[in-house]
Parts: C-alpha cells; structure tokens; sequence
C-alpha cells in the first residue's frame, strides 16, 4: 500500500525547501481571484477536502460568492506531464491539459491554482519520491504556461503534516535556483 504519511527524509526536504523559499507562505493577494479560479488538484479524499477549504477562503477577500473551476484527479498537476509516471494511457496528458483552454473560454477565468501534494498515495503506487513529485510539478508548471497565453497559473503544494495541514505555494523561480545549488554544492540554498 502507498505511504499515506510522510518518512523522517521527506520532512527534512519539505524543511529544506521552505529554508530555501522553494515552498513559501501564501500571499493570497497576488492570486487575483475577482473572476474565479481554476483549481487542478488530486481527488485525495482525505486531503482534497482541505485544499477545497483554503481555495474557498482565498476567494473570500475578493468575491461574495465561491467560483471554483474544479479538474480533480490521481496526482493533480502530476498528471499534466508528458508521460507522467502517474498517468497509465499514453499521452493522457493531452487530455488533462486539453481541459485548461475550454475553462478559460467557457468561464473567462484566467486564473489557474495547481496543485501538487504530499503525502501523495498516487505518486506513492507509481514509485515517484518526494522530490520527484516537486520536479513532476514544476514541469507540469511550464507545460501549462506554455500551452496557454496570457494566464495567470500559480503552483500550490499542499502538505498533510499529521497533526496539521497546510497549502503553500511552490516557486517556479527559486525551485530551479534550489536545483542548480545542489547539483553545485551540498548546501540547500545560495
Ligand atoms: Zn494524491
């Protein structure tokens, strides 16, 4: 059965990462929500209740109402990876990604929030680490900004600590920094 806790090793990256401001705290302003937000997430049923939460709360300083856009499934921004190891049909990717354009067009929202998450029991089936997860994401990251001009797409990790949970965001600009420091160095950050 996949890890549905997170080992000693993966604390200390998640640490690690937040030291480093790969993973840093929510600035919900920079997250224009006026027009509502597509939300890709995994279906986690034990965390995705969590994520839905705190999107919701996000939204309430700038709209009345929740407008919520919702992909979920296995792995969340995983899935949107050319040949992700979580997905198990060739290219389905395309599909995952296909569904981001006719959002914008059919809700004129051009917000997107992507999530990734750990403990993840999907990423767990298919063997994919930690840190694999974050890279999986990062990917995943590009292929949508790539894919889709003029959105605004933000990176969320959510993590289940056990005792609490937490979504932060994780940075497209600090994670290759953090990357290139350690193929550079042991050390974790510049
Ligand atoms: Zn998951």
């Amino acid at each position: 059965m996949a890890a549905t806790t997170l080992s000693e090793k993966d604390r200390e990256l998640i640490k690690e990462w937040l030291a480093c401001g790969v993973l840093q705290k929510v600035e919900k302003h920079r997250v224009d929500q006026r027009a509502g937000a597509i939300l890709i997430t995994c279906s986690d049923g034990d965390r995705f209740p969590d994520i839905w939460k705190y999107q919701c709360n996000m939204q309430s300083a700038q709209r009345n109402d929740t407008r919520i856009h919702l992909f979920a499934w296995h792995g969340g921004s995983l899935a949107c990876v050319p040949e992700s190891p979580i997905n198990t049909i060739s290219n389905a990717h395309e599909v995952f990604l296909g569904q981001i354009p006719a959002a914008r067009a059919l809700k004129g929202i051009n917000t997107l929030v992507h999530y990734a998450h750990a403990p993840c029991g999907a990423a767990g089936l298919y063997g994919v680490d930690l840190k694999q997860v974050l890279g999986l994401q990062m990917k995943a990251h590009l292929e949508i900004i790539a894919r889709n001009t003029g959105i605004d797409a933000f990176p969320f990790f959510h993590i289940d600590y056990g005792e609490e949970k937490y979504s932060y965001f994780a940075s497209p600009k600090e994670y290759p920094q953090w990357v290139a420091n350690k193929a550079k160095t042991s050390r974790a950050c510049a």
